[in-house]
């Protein structure tokens, strides 16, 4: 596809031979058959610094309208994959597409869709969130109403208070609205709710949703495995510059199906069934993993019903995704299997 834009920027149109055309406002359709829109597409990403191969040949597909996190250990490649989708790095290698474009030869076609929220940025400090909200929309072709902009991101008691006096989570909201006031097709944020208060923390994640229903597609770098769970439709584990998982939050690593334990504890005096096995942990429960749940618990809940017996605080287990996610950048290091 051509990745030109009227000088409107409005997506969805390109110019060829001095008319203007309407084309899907993105580009590659994902290969497995879904037909779904991909709002990015990348192939065998390579990319090195000197002699660190920072990223080692990464795929990734992220859908039109999807909360999509990027996770991955410190130095894993996250930061050059995002910034390079944004146009801000070269590559050495491999096919990148963002919203139809390829991100290095197209970048200032692309700034008018996409919207970047930084660690921190550097906005006037006495104009008020209004004005500064205000500013930053000038600078686009398409905006969106700018008091609309400051309620998405919860901002409308402090709508007319000097930045300086915003608190640190409150400016993070403000990045929110500038990057948003342009209305972008796609939204980058590193790191949101670094440094919040689990209050501020639980107002972001909604704010973030609120953008995933205006039909954005947010790319989110996180090392909150509580927050990609949360917020993420679909997750990328990379460690060392690979892709090491991928999936929805829910099933990632098997993780509906792999290193499930069950816990009970048996009426004391009772021998629970030698078949299941376990380990009786101090306060007299007995802990056992097992390869299928349902069967495990068929047996268990027969034997405990054919001698009237109860299993006093009876539950089945799943690894959460931290779990998952620390072992599968063990692995990577040479660690444990999950
Ligand atoms: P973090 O979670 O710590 O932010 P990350 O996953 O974002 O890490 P990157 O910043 O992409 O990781 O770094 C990947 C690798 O590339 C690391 O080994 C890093 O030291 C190296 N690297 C990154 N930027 C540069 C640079 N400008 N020059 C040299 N090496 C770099």
């Amino acid at each position: 596809m051509p990745c030109e834009l009227t000088s409107d920027g409005m997506p969805g149109h390109v110019t060829h031979r001095g008319t203007t055309q309407t084309v899907e406002a993105t580009g590659a359709r994902r290969g497995d058959g879904s037909g779904e829109s991909l709002a990015v597409s990348v192939r065998g990403l390579r990319k090195a610094y000197g002699t660190v191969e920072a990223l080692r040949g990464v795929d990734l597909d992220i859908a039109v309208g999807q909360i999509f996190a990027l996770l991955g250990p410190n130095g894993a490649g996250k930061t050059t994959t995002v910034e390079i989708l944004e146009g801000y790095r070269s590559r050495d290698a491999g096919e990148v597409e963002v919203l139809g474009c390829d991100p290095e030869s197209a970048r200032s076609l692309l700034r008018p869709r996409v919207g970047i929220v930084f660690q921190s940025t550097g906005v006037e400090p006495y104009l008020t969130v209004r004005e500064t909200v205000t500013m930053y929309a000038s600078l686009y072709p398409r905006q969106r109403s700018v008091d609309e902009v400051i309620e998405v991101v919860g901002l409308g008691e402090k709508r007319d208070e000097r930045v300086v006096r915003l608190s640190g989570g409150q400016q993070r909201r403000l990045e929110m609205a500038i990057a948003l006031v342009g209305d972008p097709d796609l939204l980058f944020l590193d790191e949101p709710t670094t440094g919040f208060d689990p209050a501020a923390r639980r107002e972001a994640w909604e704010v973030v949703r609120n953008l995933a229903a205006l039909g954005k597609t947010v790319v989110l770098t996180t090392h909150y495995m509580d927050e990609a769970q949360y917020l993420a439709d679909r997750v990328v584990v990379i460690s060392a510059g690979q892709v090491v998982a991928e999936g929805p939050p829910s099933t990632l690593g098997l993780r509906e199906s792999k290193g499930v334990r069950i816990r009970y504890r048996p009426p004391s005096g009772s021998e629970p069934p030698p078949s299941l096995g376990g380990m009786t942990t101090v306060d007299g429960f007995v802990e056992v993993s097992v390869d299928d749940p349902v069967v495990a618990l068929h047996d268990l809940t027969g034997w405990a019903i054919e001698r009237g017996l109860a299993l006093e605080g009876l539950e089945v287990i799943r690894p959460s995704l931290e779990d998952v996610y620390l072992a599968l950048t063990r692995q990577t290091d040479g660690g444990a299997d999950l």
